[in-house]
């Protein structure tokens, strides 16, 4: 059963359209992602969902009861819904407990029932013994478990979370991204996170919903989202791909539901997401991942999608190599093992392997 439902939602800005006729079906406990580049309408749609702002257009319920329309909102503290903000927004003349119990003393929860709530909560983000200390005595990963804890204390039957992890370091924005996700799992709550980072989605998401100019451009998992992207947006944003264009060589699918496409490289069999291209067209467009390069061993065969190439730039890392190689004009990026070890400027086989090639429909 649906949990959270947003139905056909716009919110506007004067000229700007934040957030465009946008639908989901949230189910409880799931863990979604609204992923999109800067200004897509991540926040705004959250702060929607939060009751912060009033739609334009549609609505949003939960468990079947609409709390807001553009008519009428139901306030944010009415809403069993917590929010952590990119600020963290904790008192820094509070200690950690102050902090934490401060939304159930608003409550006039009697006292016991507090101090229990409160060791409950500090010992699931993993601050037990911290009680006392001021926030200004906290590293900055201890005051996000700070502003977690305050929000999780009053039991929310959703919880919003923003950007929560973009003022950390990067070692510990890995640390803190893995405890919140199995902290989702323990507690089993509806999260709805909003980030900009595809590593941060991928690891967070049971569904990843990819956003641009305040529209829904594609949602699924992310295995989804990285193996059949939808467009080249969607493409490039999830990952880095190698996106090709070329004109379909028949106007039908063969045996194998491929498709040849003519490109600048040659012909090439395209394998993956062939429903969504439309042969009439006389451009076509489809990706390969760096990591979905290979280099055959064998002899040269035109006939496996393989073709020459020069190595153009190297980056070794160990475990992998990356290389630029041109095809022809086509120049693409392959995530090689490292075996394969190749010097600038050498000429090799690459084989885009046609399962591996995934078409795309127009941006
Ligand atoms: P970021 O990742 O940079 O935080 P975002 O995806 O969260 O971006 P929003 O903050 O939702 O994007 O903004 C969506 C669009 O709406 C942007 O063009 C933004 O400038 C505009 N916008 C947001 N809030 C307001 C406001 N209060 N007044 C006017 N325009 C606004």
């Amino acid at each position: 059963m649906s949990h959270l439902r947003i139905n056909e939602l716009t919110k506007k800005f004067g000229s700007t359209i934040a957030v465009n006729n946008f639908s989901i079906d949230i189910k409880k406990g799931e863990s979604v992602v609204l992923l999109g580049p800067s200004g897509c309408g991540k926040t705004t749609l959250l702060k929607l969902i939060a009751g912060f702002t009033k739609p334009d257009e549609g609505l949003i319920s939960v468990e079947n009861k609409v709390i807001s329309t553009p008519y009428e909102v139901l306030p944010p503290d009415k809403r069993q819904m917590s929010m952590v903000f990119q600020s963290y927004a904790i008192w820094p003349h509070k200690t950690v407990f102050e902090n934490v119990a401060y939304g159930l003393t608003m409550r006039n929860m009697r006292k016991t029932e507090i101090q229990s709530r409160v060791r409950d909560v500090l010992e699931l983000v993993q601050l037990t013994g911290f009680e006392e200390r001021y926030s200004t005595q906290l590293s900055g990963g201890q005051q996000q478990r700070v502003a977690l804890a305050r929000a999780m204390v009053v039991e929310p039957s959703i919880l919003l979370l923003d950007e929560p992890l973009s003022n950390l370091d990067a070692n510990l924005r890995v640390e803190m991204r893995e405890e919140l996700s199995a902290l989702h799992k323990r507690v089993g709550i509806t999260f709805v996170y909003v980030t900009h980072d595809q590593a941060e989605a991928m690891v967070l998401a049971q569904r990843i919903v990819l956003m641009k100019n305040g529209l829904l451009v594609q949602e699924g998992t992310p295995k989804d989202l990285y193996e059949k992207p939808k467009n080249s947006f969607v493409a490039s944003f999830i990952g880095v791909a190698n996106i090709f264009s070329g004109r379909p060589e028949s106007s039908a699918l063969d045996e194998k539901n491929r498709i040849r496409i003519k490109t600048s490289c040659g012909s090439v069999q395209v394998g993956r997401q062939t429903q969504q291209a439309d042969l009439s067209k006389d451009k076509i467009f489809f990706c390969v991942r760096p990591e979905w390069v290979e280099f055959p061993s064998g002899a040269f065969d035109p006939n496996a999608n393989q073709f020459k190439a020069k190595i153009l730039k190297r980056q070794y890392y160990g475990k992998t190599i990356n290389y630029e190689a041109a095809i022809g004009e086509q120049e693409i990026s392959i995530e090689a093992k490292f075996k394969h070890d190749f010097p600038v400027g050498a000429e090799v086989t690459v084989e885009l392997p046609p399962d591996r090639c995934v078409c795309l429909q127009e941006n």
